[in-house]
């Protein structure tokens, strides 16, 4: 997932540079040049914002009494999470009361010391906790404080941000983070948008995240900030993009279901593998492999 939105980073910004017009509806998400990150309000709200640090994005919102961070988004980027806070400093003053973080992927979350340093409530749900506390990451910050099973909801300065846990899906670990009043959600990785998924396969619960998905479909929302640009554009995603992926890993699933039980994971079945449908989706010839390495775990072993 992260070579690929980076491929697709890399395409905006060169489409961009370019002075190409996009041709695609801009739901605001959508960096205003070429420059490797990029701090923008998400049209329609007062005080919801992205901050895309290359292929990576992160929700904050800002509030009378402090600000309420995501993700630091700066793995393998030492000074990323101070960017991400001077991004921050350009639009208030008030302090970042909380990081909250997606799941426990370093992609995401690694690179938050300077809001710890600057005293920041890091959150996280208990599983990540409770990963992160055995491989001790030396760049990513230690949850405060856990989210149960149950959800927690964060209010700040009128500002009301919902954590809910839908069981497995990307990860063990990932939060959904809703705004009702906005009815805006924050999903890292489970639902790309406009893309294939790929290399975030890897530790992806395939079934239940089928219900996962369902889940997400019931909630009230109508705009979905995802963990990378949407495609094309940068753009946010919508109910529909949740059930394109529903759809997309049903395909996936059945297709490889069949090879699996004839006996043919992994190496023919790999190669055999189709999914001709998607074959125009962005990401399809390199993201392949990545989904039927994942369902012939499934189909073929029963992982
Ligand atoms: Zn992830
Ligand atoms: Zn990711």
């Amino acid at each position: 997932m992260k070579r690929i939105a980076f491929l697709l980073a890399l395409a905006l910004a060169t489409s961009l540079s370019q002075g190409q017009q996009s041709t695609t509806p801009q739901h605001g998400a959508l960096p205003s040049s070429s420059s490797t990150y990029a701090t923008t309000r998400v049209e329609g709200t007062d005080n919801v914002y992205i901050f895309r640090n290359v292929a990576h994005q992160a929700m904050f919102v800002v509030t009378p009494e402090g600000v309420i961070a995501t993700d630091p988004v700066a793995y393998g980027r030492p000074n990323g999470g101070q960017l991400f806070l001077d991004e921050i400093r350009k639009v208030t003053n008030q302090p970042v009361k909380y990081v909250i973080y997606s799941h426990h992927h370093f992609d995401h979350i690694a690179g938050g010391q300077v809001f710890k340093d600057a005293g920041a409530i890091f959150v996280a749900h208990r599983r990540a906790k409770e990963r992160l506390e055995l491989i001790k990451d030396p760049h990513t910050v230690l949850p405060d404080e856990v989210v149960p099973d149950t959800g927690r909801v964060i209010t700040l300065g009128g500002t009301r941000l919902e954590l809910t846990y839908h069981g497995l899906n990307h990860s063990d670990s990932t939060l959904v983070m809703r705004l009702p009043k906005e009815r805006i959600i924050f999903v890292v990785d489970t639902i790309p948008v406009g893309t294939l998924p790929g290399r975030g396969m890897i530790d992806f619960y395939p079934l239940e995240t089928e219900d996962f998905l369902r889940q997400v479909l019931s909630m009230e929302w109508d705009r979905l900030i995802p963990g990378h640009p949407g495609v094309p554009g940068g753009r946010l995603g919508t109910k529909k993009d949740v059930q394109d992926q529903l759809e997309l890993l049903q395909a996936a699933s059945a297709e490889m279901k069949k090879l699996g039980q004839e006996g043919k994971c992994w190496d023919q079945a790999e190669k055999e593998f189709r999914m001709p449908g998607y074959a125009n989706w962005p990401g399809y010839p390199n993201n392949l492999q990545f989904i039927a390495r994942r369902f012939c775990g499934l189909w073929g072993r029963g992982t």
